[in-house]
């Protein structure tokens, strides 16, 4: 049998980390497989589904790199296949037009709620033949009355559901729209759809799946449905613990690879291994191997991955995806050192690409202010001399390498008859704007010597400045 799964959100909002991870799951499964994995958008809710929300999740999608091999496939393109098949069932007698009116079945809920039971619809339609002319009727399906529907669920064992308790499911509202349950199996089916991966909400739909699918004489795939993600509180996954929105983790700053790293070991495992190259990912997944609790979501976790790629992804994919950052925000990469040079040396620094950009912007353009308290603190008057002096030496290197720039920041020192600190200090505030960078040596070597002569007038200036306020 051929391994084909999906992925098949509701565009009524962002791609977010818990169908992120689901997508994951799926994706892993028809890679690991050597199988196909489909992408469906699920776009039958008109009210809420927008192009937008179309739009995020193929962006996220991308992101992460979950490539589909089929697709998207949107179901509002697919009705009249929905239909056709609405009619079969009706002309096989698995299929009935129920005349109801809302308020009756309203009433019959009421009913049952008062005596403690389950609302559902009775089957009054079921087997009457006394249809009314020109009155609005839904198409409900005939669930079978006996027996039980047995799923051997992947993550979740053997789930067993007896007939009795399931109602029969309106497949076509009385405008005549198909609805959810119904285009989800049709679509499964169509698509050869062998593995369905989702959410653990949906697992009530699954036996009323079951049930459509063996009445189109379709065969029944497999299931795994995957538990819930909570924030770090317990509770629900929600915009309250911060980002959600998959594209957030973007713009924050952290690398997809280690997004998909995060996702994958939340709620799966491979011994006590923690990281994985999604080459490693395709080899060692298994859906028997997702656990059946919800996990509970660990930004901590995700930052010492995020880190860990920065520092040892190849230098040239770090540099492109933090370039996104730079360019977003509209500093301008060309006039400065090699983005890889900078990430060489800034990336222990920083915990995302975010920070990277905003710690690196003196690279490449000069900065309005200095850091108030380490202008306060390293540009006084006694740094005048220092600073004087180290333009000197640093403009008399011949041979601009981290080596020379050392020796002449020393040599600045020696001729003063101060500490390094006393020269160093004030030429990084000088330079970088702020008290923190790496080594000056490596720094500067990364900044032309006009630049950085530059930059040191600018600072005697502030400090005469100063003086004289
Ligand atoms: N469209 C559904 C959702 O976004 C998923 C349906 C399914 O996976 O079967 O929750």
């Amino acid at each position: 049998m051929s391994v084909v799964t999906r992925f098949a959100p509701s565009p009524t909002g962002y791609l977010h980390v818990g169908g992120a991870r689901t997508a994951l799951y799926s994706w892993l499964y028809a890679k690991s497989q050597g199988g196909e994995f489909v992408l469906r958008i699920e776009d039958t809710d008109l009210e809420r589904s927008t192009d937008d929300a179309k739009q995020a999740i193929l962006d996220g999608m991308q992101w992460l790199g979950l490539t589909w091999d089929k697709g998207p496939y949107y179901q509002t393109e697919r009705f009249d296949r929905y239909k056709a098949l609405i009619q079969q069932l009706l002309d096989e007698g698995k299929a009935y037009k129920c005349f109801m009116r809302p308020e009756e079945l309203d009433a019959i809920r009421e009913e049952q709620k008062a005596k403690g039971e389950k609302p559902r619809y009775p089957g009054t339609w079921r087997d009457r033949t006394d249809h009314p002319a020109d009155e609005p009727f839904v198409i409900r399906f005939k669930n079978p009355l006996e027996g039980s529907v047995v799923i051997q669920d992947h993550i979740r064992g053997k789930i067993e559901i007896n007939n009795s308790e399931l109602d029969d499911l309106i497949i076509q509202r009385s405008d005549g729209s198909p609805t959810y349950n119904f285009c989800v199996v049709v679509d499964d089916w169509d698509m050869g759809v062998s593995h369905v991966v989702r959410g653990e909400d949906h697992i009530n739909n699954t036996p009323r799946q079951i049930n459509i699918l063996k009445a189109l004489g379709a065969p029944i795939p497999e299931y795994a449905h995957v538990s819930m993600i909570l924030g770090d509180d317990g509770k629900k996954l929600s915009k309250r613990h911060g980002a959600v929105s998959v594209m957030q983790y973007r713009d924050d700053g952290f690398l997809p690879q280690a997004l998909l790293n995060y996702l994958v070991r939340l709620g799966w495992s491979h011994g006590d291994q923690e990281i994985f190259s999604v080459d490693e990912m395709i080899e060692h997944f298994s859906l028997d191997d997702i656990g059946q609790s919800a996990s509970a979501f660990n930004t901590e976790k995700l930052i010492w991955l995020n880190q860990h790629y920065m520092k040892t992804l190849p230098v040239s994919e770090v540099a492109a995806r933090a370039k996104w950052h730079f360019d977003h925000m509209g500093i301008d990469l060309s006039g400065g050192p090699a983005l890889e040079a900078v990430i060489a040396i800034q990336a222990d620094r920083v915990k995302t690409l975010k920070e990277l950009a905003e710690i690196s912007t003196y690279f490449y353009q000069d900065f309005a202010d200095f850091d108030e308290k380490a202008a306060k603190k390293h540009l006084r008057p006694v740094a005048k001399q220092a600073l004087l002096t180290v333009k000197e030496t640093l403009l008399a290197v011949d041979k601009w390498d981290p080596e020379n720039i050392g020796n002449a920041i020393n040599q600045a020192a020696e001729i003063l008859g101060v500490g390094m600190g006393k020269v160093g200090m004030p030429l990084r505030v000088a330079v970088t704007g702020s008290g923190n960078s790496p080594s000056l040596d490596i720094t500067l070597n990364l900044l032309s010597k006009e630049k950085i002569a530059e930059r040191i007038d600018k600072a005697l200036t502030f400090i005469a400045n100063r003086e004289n306020s």
